[in-house]
C-alpha cells in the first residue's frame, strides 16, 4: 500500500501537473466543472471496490448494506432537488444514461426526432455513427439559419410528417431556453415520447434560475458533472411509474453491470450541495457571467473584426461565437485563447464553411469559473480579455498577464496536493 507517487511515479506527475494546469488557466469549456474536495474524497474511496449489482435492496451480491444508504441518499435527494417521482442515479455518464432511456422508451429501428449534431445536438440524439445513429431512424430538427434560434414549427412539421416515437429536446451547444410546453403539446399531438437531456442546464434547472423540463417531458435526463458541479455521472428523472420501471430495467441489467458506488455516493453529495443558498448564487452569477461576456463580445470592436454571437446573446452558461466573417478560425481562436492560458472549445457554427477539424466558432462557459468564485468583476475582466484576444493584432503577453492576475487571485483547491 505504498502511496502513488512510489508505485507510479509516471502517473503521479500526471496527477500535479494536472493539478497545476488546472490553477494556471481560466476554464471556460461549458461542459467543465471543479468538484468540492467532499465529491473527490468519496470518488476516491474504498468504495471503488464494492460490487452492488441491482438496487437498494434487491442487490445480486451481499455486503451492500453500505453501499445501500448511500444510493438511497442519492436517490431521494435527487429527486427533491428536482421535484420528480422517480429517480435513476447509477447511469456511469451522460450517455449511458441516454442509451439506458431509449432502451426503455424506444425499439430499435422506431424514429427519434432531435436537434442535429451540427446545429448544437448531441452524439446520443442520432449522429450517424453513435449507437443511437445506428439503431434508431433518426430525422434531425436544426435551428433557424438567420436567428439561431430553434423553430417550433418546422419540429411539428417534422413530427407530424415523421410520426416520431421520441421527440429529444436538449443540447450541447444552444444559447437558449427551450419551450418545454411547446414540445410536449407536439409530442402529444402525435403520440411521441418527450425526452428532455438537460445535461448542460440542470444546475441551472436544480437552483431555480432556469424553467424545469420536469412537468412537461415524460423523461428527463442529465450529466452530473456540468453545471451541477458533481462527479463525472449520468441521472434519469420521470414522474412515470411506468416508465419508472422500464428505466429501472433498462440501465440494469440492460445497459449496466456493477453501479459505480463510489460515484454514486459522490453524487448523494453533489445533489445536498446543490441544494444550499450558496448553489443557487453560484447559478446566478454563471448566468451573469455569461451575459456578460455575451455583451461584451457584441459590441462594435469585435463586431469590426466580424465577430459575432449566435442568437445575439445568450440565456444559459455559455456563449457561442461565430467567426465565419472572421480572419480568425475556431482552431485559431482556441489555440490563441489556450496561449493566454484561457481554456475553450471550438465549435461548428450551423452551415460552418469550415471543415470539423478546424470550425467557424467557439462555445465559451461560465460555470467553472463561477465555481471558482468569480462575480461580475471578474467576468467583466475575463471578457475583455477574450474579446481583445479574438481582434487581430492582440498584445499575447499583456493578455495573459491579466489572467495570471485572476488565477493569483481566486486559488483553486487551496492546500490540495495530488
Ligand atoms: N447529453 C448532452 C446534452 C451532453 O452535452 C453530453 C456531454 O457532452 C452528454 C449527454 C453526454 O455526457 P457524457 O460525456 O457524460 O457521456
Amino acid at each position: 500500500n505504498a502511496p502513488l507517487s512510489e508505485v507510479d511515479p509516471e502517473i503521479a506527475q500526471v496527477l500535479e501537473r494536472e493539478l497545476d494546469r488546472q490553477r494556471g488557466y481560466l476554464e471556460m469549456i461549458a461542459s467543465e466543472n471543479f468538484v468540492p474536495v467532499s465529491v473527490l474524497q468519496s470518488q476516491g474511496s474504498v468504495l471503488t471496490n464494492k460490487y452492488a449489482e441491482g438496487y437498494p435492496g434487491r442487490r445480486y451480491y451481499g455486503g451492500c448494506e453500505e453501499v445501500d444508504v448511500a444510493e438511497e441518499l442519492a436517490i431521494e435527494r435527487a429527486k427533491a432537488l428536482f421535484g420528480a417521482g422517480f429517480a435513476n442515479v447509477q447511469p456511469h455518464s451522460g450517455a449511458s444514461a441516454n442509451a439506458a432511456v431509449l432502451h426503455a422508451i424506444a425499439r430499435p429501428g422506431d424514429t427519434l426526432l432531435g436537434l442535429a449534431l451540427d446545429q448544437g445536438g448531441h452524439l446520443t440524439h442520432g449522429m450517424k455513427i453513435n449507437f443511437s445513429g445506428r439503431l434508431y431512424d433518426i430525422v434531425a430538427y436544426g435551428v433557424d439559419p438567420e436567428t439561431s434560434i430553434i423553430d417550433m414549427d418546422e419540429v411539428r412539421r417534422l413530427a407530424l410528417e415523421h410520426k416520431p416515437k421520441v421527440i429529444i429536446a436538449g443540447w450541447s451547444a444552444y444559447p437558449r431556453q427551450l419551450d418545454f410546453a411547446a414540445f410536449r403539446a407536439i409530442a402529444d399531438e402525435v403520440g411521441a415520447y418527450l425526452w428532455v437531456d438537460m445535461a448542460h442546464f440542470a444546475g441551472l434547472v436544480a437552483a431555480g434560475v432556469h424553467p424545469s423540463p420536469i412537468p412537461h417531458a415524460h423523461v428527463v435526463s442529465t450529466t452530473v458533472h456540468k453545471t451541477i458541479g458533481g462527479p463525472r455521472s449520468g441521472l434519469i428523472l420521470t414522474n412515470d411509474a411506468d416508465l419508472a420501471k422500464k428505466i429501472n430495467t433498462a440501465v440494469f441489467p440492460g445497459q449496466q453491470g456493477g453501479p459505480l458506488m463510489h460515484v454514486i455516493a459522490a453524487k448523494a453529495t453533489a445533489f445536498k450541495l446543490a441544494q444550499t443558498p450558496e448553489f443557487k448564487e453560484r447559478q446566478e452569477r454563471t448566468l451573469r457571467g455569461a451575459s456578460i461576456l455575451a455583451d461584451r463580445l457584441t459590441q462594435d470592436d469585435v463586431k469590426a473584426a466580424g465577430i459575432a454571437v449566435r442568437s445575439g446573446g445568450t440565456d444559459v452558461h455559455l456563449v457561442l461565437v461565430d467567426l465565419r466573417e472572421a480572419e480568425i478560425d475556431g482552431k485559431q481562436a482556441e489555440d490563441l485563447l489556450h496561449e493566454i492560458h484561457i481554456t475553450v472549445n471550438r465549435n461548428a457554427v450551423p452551415n460552418d464553411p469550415r471543415p470539423p477539424m478546424v470550425t467557424s466558432g467557439l462555445r465559451i462557459g461560465t460555470p467553472a469559473l463561477a465555481t471558482r468564485g468569480f462575480g461580475d468583476a471578474e467576468f467583466t475582466e475575463v471578457a475583455d480579455i477574450i474579446a481583445l484576444a479574438l481582434i487581430p493584432g492582440a498584445d499575447v503577453e499583456a493578455l495573459r498577464t491579466r489572467v495570471a492576475a485572476l488565477t493569483a487571485a481566486f486559488p483553486l483547491y487551496p492546500g490540495l496536493q495530488q
